[in-house]
């Protein structure tokens, strides 16, 4: 059995940049991967590619420096091998040339990046149609170059592969995709976030301008695709686009609906997976620090969520009431769970979250009275859910009491209208205990 401190599963980005920092800091790290050299799926064979294949461009070559700083006494690279298991201790049990071997670690980092989102269509299995990734993986790591081939669908892979083949002279014939009017205008309500990202922004911009530049022509709001085998063995690939119905023969026909966390490693591990809602995938319930509620593991990277920079990251404890609360009000946020209430501040503090919801007053006493508060505040408004909260604290008498429980609310009201209570609620809190009423109570 192999021994390590931390043994990590996935060897892109992800994993990389773990293993370097961790054995920067002394640990013993055994990396395992099931690709022949390491890089993921971005920098997918970048140490003997990036020189021979310039035309993947800038950011594919910067992968290199990853991978140098693999280059450490701490780290053990194994490649070419598939993880199969992964049990408590934890254990991962992994095989090669069908050999299976077991390896421990009392930590365990899960780095296996994403997926193409599969998403089938009538002839999707046939030969001459396959996803766009797949195709930019026979593109880094053998150099083949499709001709003539039909990219189809959305996501910025597909723009990025468009332009990928245009510089490497194989532009494709032609770009079909799905996103209508209506989704770039659902889309625009996030660009005042994702300006914040302009970098990124800009550099999609620069795909769609490299495109348009060399006379793709594109399909736009495209539904009903439909491949069929021609007389020649090629594709022919039939859509309606803006409501008009089209029809283009291609040999190749490259299909991508974005990607999804791989989660067949978390599932084995046993760690909770959860529905998120602004990727529409599920993704293991991890913290900021990417622990998984399992003793040992972690998950990191893709795989535990598709970094996007137009989600702002909601904060809450698991299984608490609040995570009820979060998921129903924020539906475009990503809400990040996590064991405690403690490491929710730790991580609003560290900016890994951009906000958090726990009851008010442990929100004032434990974290916005504290230093690290010092630069927080209280979200506007009154966070009020029936469902998810219940009607809120009550004073309970004797049943059937009716007088004594009428005695109380005149009280509770008399104080509220003569400003007693406001008094009282001004001299311990800086928000209104009282909280307000949800609507139609
Ligand atoms: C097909 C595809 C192509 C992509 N191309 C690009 C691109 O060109 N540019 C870009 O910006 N983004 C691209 N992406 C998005 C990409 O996933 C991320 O940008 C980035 O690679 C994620 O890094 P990661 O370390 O989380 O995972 P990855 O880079 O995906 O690395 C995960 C690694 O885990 C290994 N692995 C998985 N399961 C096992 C197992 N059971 N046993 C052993 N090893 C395992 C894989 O071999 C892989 O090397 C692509 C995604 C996909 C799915």
């Amino acid at each position: 059995m192999t021994e390590a401190d931390l043994i990590i599963i996935g060897a892109g980005p992800a994993g990389m940049s773990a293993a370097a920092t961790a054995a920067r800091g002394g640990a013993r790290v055994l990396i395992l991967d099931e690709q022949p050299r390491p890089g993921g799926q971005i920098y997918r064979d970048v140490g003997v590619a990036a020189k021979h294949r310039p035309w993947l461009g800038p950011d594919y070559a910067a992968g290199a420096a990853l991978l140098e700083a693999l280059d450490h006494d701490g780290i053990r690279i194994e490649t070419g091998v598939t993880v199969w298991r992964v049990e408590v201790g934890p254990r991962v049990v992994w095989s090669r040339d069908g050999v299976s071997r077991i390896a421990q670690a009392p930590q365990l980092l899960i780095a296996t990046g994403a997926q193409e989102r599969p998403v089938p269509f009538p002839g999707w299995t046939l030969p001459g149609v396959m996803p766009a990734g797949a195709a930019q993986v026979l593109m880094k790591s053998a150099g083949l170059l499709p001709r003539g081939a039909v990219l189809a669908g959305s996501g910025p892979l597909l723009y990025l592969v468009a332009v990928q083949l245009i510089d490497a002279g194989a532009p494709p014939r032609a770009l079909v995709e799905t996103q209508r009017r209506t989704d770039l205008l659902r889309a625009a309500r996030h660009l005042p976030r994702g300006l914040r990202d302009a970098a990124t922004l800009w550099k999609g911009l620069g795909l769609l301008r490299r495109i348009a530049a060399a006379g793709i022509p594109r399909h736009p709001a495209a539904s009903g695709f439909r491949a069929e085998t021609a007389s020649d063995g090629g594709i022919v690939f039939s859509f309606t686009s803006r409501g008009r119905a089209q029809r283009i023969e291609t040999p190749l026909l490259l299909t991508h609906q974005g990607v999804v966390p791989s989660t067949h490693m978390s599932r084995s591990a046993g760690v909770e997976h959860v529905w998120d809602h602004v990727q529409k995938a599920v993704r293991p319930a991890v913290d900021g620090w990417g622990a998984a509620g399992v003793p040992g593991i972690h998950v990191a990277g893709d795989g535990a969520g598709i970094a996007g920079a137009e989600a702002a990251r909601v904060g809450v404890q698991r299984g608490a009431k609040h995570q009820c609360y979060a998921e129903k009000t924020f539906p475009d946020a990503e809400i990040v769970l996590y064991g405690t209430q403690e490491e929710v501040f730790r991580d609003l503090a560290l900016g890994r979250i951009d906000a958090q919801l726990s009851d008010s007053l442990i929100a004032q006493e434990s974290f916005l009275s504290t230093e690290e508060g010092a630069d927080y505040t209280f979200l506007d408004g009154d966070h009020i859910d029936v469902e998810c909260y219940g009607e809120g604290v009550g004073i309970a008498v004797r049943k059937g009491d009716e007088e004594l429980a009428r005695a109380f609310s005149d009280a509770i009201a008399a104080i509220r209208e003569n400003g007693t209570y406001a008094a009282i609620n001004d001299a311990y809190f800086p928000f209104d205990i009282y909280g307000g009423r949800p609507e139609g109570m």
